[in-house]
């Protein structure tokens, strides 16, 4: 087996992973960057750009058969979903491509391979070679991977995860998902989109339980509109596998239900992944279920070794995956730098979409922290209503006594691209009066930003504020 120092080892390359290793190699460290598979990580391969480019094909899809009331006749819409997923794999092997030769570019050594540590300061690479690595440091970016329900029947042929469905050329008649959060939310719109029968069956009182109520009611009516029936408070007890169909047997509100379905897809969260890592042999801090201890540097209770990204268990998002990497890097350079959790943008890629960042009123009310909020409607928005989109609505909060402004959320159309301004005001601990005097381009949708700052000091021009 051949023996390889290194700067720093990375293991796992998705955005955690060789995000950190471009920023690295760029600061001019010697980087190994290790995965099992292709690089791209979760997010690339089977998770946020495949994902979205299904909402963009199936977003499409209803648009064309909705097209009349912007005056355009389409007769015998259709698709093929052949081709819906050979496109959204011609975009994520376009993303991949340009990332490999990016690392290719700043000379990462990028190796196939499990890489499995042996003790706290060596690791063996199993690919085609192997090789012994002792790195001077170690970053972890394994990720995470689907939680199946520990239930009879979790396994049947017709249970499938998120990774699966991205790849299902041949639609269901019927789908039951089993969790509304995200993943499930974000595929029971794709699929309603695309003329599947929907049903959401969620163990928690709303679906989305992680963001404001107010949202997850609001979806409920869209989801509605579409047919997805959501069935929360409900415990999912048994998939009982038929012949040409599964049936999900649950209770709900104290009683015994079941439904049935083509397709079951099994969406009810993600763990650490932590399988072949070998860190028992390591005196690394870790736990199956809530991944790898780290403190705010990103440092584990090892010295020099490091981990990122969802393996960490605590956002489970790509930028913060990445943030974190590039966090990481400056603390192994001796740049002490911690990681701050405070502005997080999120953002969900349902139709309409949500987005937030900061704040809510929900935490605000929970932790007794003052806050003025105020909402505008997308039907004050000349943009909004060009684009159909009249049902969203901004809000924003600011602390009364400093003005700064502490959240903000959108619910509608591009709230994944109104989000960033709010971000950067927030972070920044901008004012509204900062917002207000910002002139912001017409037409477009993120005027409701600067109405919404005018409307914090009963300034709107377009609502009643
Ligand atoms: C369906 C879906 C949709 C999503 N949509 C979004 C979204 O819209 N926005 C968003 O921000 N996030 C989204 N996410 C979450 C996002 O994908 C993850 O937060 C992100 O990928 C985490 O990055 P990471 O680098 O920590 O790990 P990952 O991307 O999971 O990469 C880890 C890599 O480590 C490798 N690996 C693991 N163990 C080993 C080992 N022992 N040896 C070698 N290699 C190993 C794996 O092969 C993998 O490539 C989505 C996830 C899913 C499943």
């Amino acid at each position: 087996m051949e023996k390889l120092n290194t700067d720093l080892l990375i293991i796992g390359a998705g955005p955690g992973g060789y995000v950190s290793a471009i920023y690295a190699a760029k600061k001019g460290l010697d980087v190994i960057l290790v995965d099992a598979k292709r690089v791209g990580g979760t997010c690339l391969n089977e998770g946020c750009i495949p994902t979205k480019a299904l909402v963009k094909s199936a977003e499409l899809y209803q648009e064309i058969l909705n097209s009349e009331e912007n005056g355009i006749t389409v007769s015998n819409a259709s698709f093929d979903m052949s081709k819906i997923i050979d496109k959204k794999d011609a975009v994520k092997d376009k993303l991949i491509n340009g990332i490999e030769f990016l690392l290719n570019k700043y000379n990462v050594n990028t190796m196939k391979g499990l890489a499995t540590f042996v003790n706290d300061k060596q690791v063996e690479v199993k690919g085609e070679q192997s090789y012994l690595i002792e790195p001077k440091h170690i970053i972890i970016a394994t990720g995470s991977k689907t939680k199946y329900l520990p239930i009879k029947g979790s396994d049947s042929k017709y249970v499938v995860d998120s990774e699966i469905l991205l790849d299902n050329k041949t639609l269901p008649k019927t789908l039951n998902i089993i969790g509304g959060g995200i993943i499930g939310m974000e595929f029971a719109f794709i699929y309603a989109n695309l003329g599947v029968k929907v049903n959401v069956i969620e163990f928690l009182p709303r679906v989305l339980p992680g963001v404001d109520k107010e949202f997850s009611m609001r979806l409920m009516r869209f989801a509605k509109k579409l047919n997805i029936d959501l069935l929360t408070n409900a415990k999912v007890t048994e998939i009982e596998a038929l012949e040409d169909r599964a049936l999900v047997h649950f209770e709900h509100k104290g009683k015994p239900k079941s439904l049935e379905s083509e397709m079951v897809l099994m969406a009810v969260g993600r763990g650490p992944k932590l399988d072949g890592l070998g860190l028992e042999n390591t005196t690394v801090k870790f736990e199956t279920k809530t991944g790898i201890k780290v403190n705010e540097y990103l440092e584990t209770n090892v010295e020099n070794i490091y981990a990122i990204g969802d393996v960490t268990n605590l956002w489970q998002l790509a930028h913060v995956a990445s943030h974190q990497g590039i966090v990481a890097v400056d603390n192994i350079l001796g740049n002490k730098r911690a990681m701050n959790y405070d502005y997080i943008p999120a953002v969900i890629f349902t139709s309409p979409q949500i987005a937030t960042v900061g704040k809510t009123e929900s935490m605000c009310k929970e932790n007794d922290i003052p806050y003025e909020v105020i909402k505008v409607p997308y039907s004050a928005n000349g943009k909004a209503l060009i684009l159909d989109a009249e049902a969203g609505y901004i809000k924003l909060l600011r602390n009364p006594e400093t003005l700064e402004l502490i959240g903000g959320m959108v619910f509608g159309k591009d709230a994944d691209n109104l989000i960033a301004p709010i971000t950067i005001a927030v972070a920044n601990k901008l004012t509204a009066k900062d917002l207000q005097e910002t002139i912001f381009a017409h037409p477009t949708v993120s005027e409701l930003i600067h109405e919404g700052a005018m409307g914090l000091d009963h300034l709107a021009i377009h609502f009643m504020d």
